[in-house]
């Protein structure tokens, strides 16, 4: 999972990335407004956090303008202790939830991601198409309840396709969506994976839809 970190205190936001890294998040920082909504509207991430008081442009302007764009990536701000109505000001002007510092970081990790579930019209902890079920917390993949070895960047790339179920995306989505900033993505490196993946799931899980990209598809309603 893709996050964006907007965060202009070095330590906190150091640390943020590095706990967030830990639980398996794709992260990139950023420490001003500015910076923070010109990244949001790539609408390359799937959930952003927010410090509220940030440079060059405030928090509750962030959210106003990505908003106002009709992005509509879920965003989670921060917030100090006694800031009430900061908060609330977040939460109208278009935020999705709020932590209060200091942040403990496992709840933070199951925040974005019940974000992301919810974003993604997901109710339940594991994605599931056909036989194959995946479980963002755990980073787990199971093909009829047997446990699969998929490598970190195979795991994001077919997170990303169950996601997304039924949407085709392109190749040039799926690098979006999978690399953080600073990875050299060679030309081949999501064929490579998807190839990978392929060997390991159920034949017809993964579908190349030629010329535009790769799709899974929703299961069909009993
Ligand atoms: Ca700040």
């Amino acid at each position: 999972m893709r996050v964006l970190l907007a965060e202009d205190d070095e330590l906190l936001g150091s640390g943020l990335r590095a706990g967030l890294r830990q639980q398996g998040f794709q992260v990139d920082w950023v420490r001003d407004g500015h910076a923070a909504a010109c990244e949001l509207n790539t609408g390359n991430y799937l959930v952003a956090v927010l410090d509220l008081g940030l440079p060059r442009l405030d928090g509750l302007d962030v959210i106003a303008q990505t908003r106002a764009r009709g992005v509509s990536t879920p965003i989670l701000v921060l917030t100090a202790r006694d800031a009430v109505p900061a908060r609330i000001a977040g939460l109208d002007a278009g935020a999705d939830d709020y932590l209060i510092k200091p942040v403990d970081l496992h709840e933070l990790a199951a925040r974005l991601r019940a974000l992301v579930r919810r974003a993604h019209d997901q109710p339940t902890r594991c994605l599931r198409v056909g036989a194959v079920v995946l479980d963002p917390a755990s980073h787990q993949v199971t093909v009829d309840g047997q446990l699969v070895e998929v490598g970190g960047r195979e795991y994001d790339l077919l997170h990303t396709l169950m996601l997304n179920a039924g949407r085709v995306l392109s190749r040039a989505q799926l690098e979006q969506q999978v690399y953080q900033w600073g990875h050299e993505v060679s030309s081949n490196a999501i064929e490579v994976h998807i190839h990978h993946l392929r060997r390991k799931l159920p034949a017809d899980t993964i579908e190349t839809v030629r010329g535009v990209g790769y799709v899974v598809h929703r299961p069909l309603a009993p």
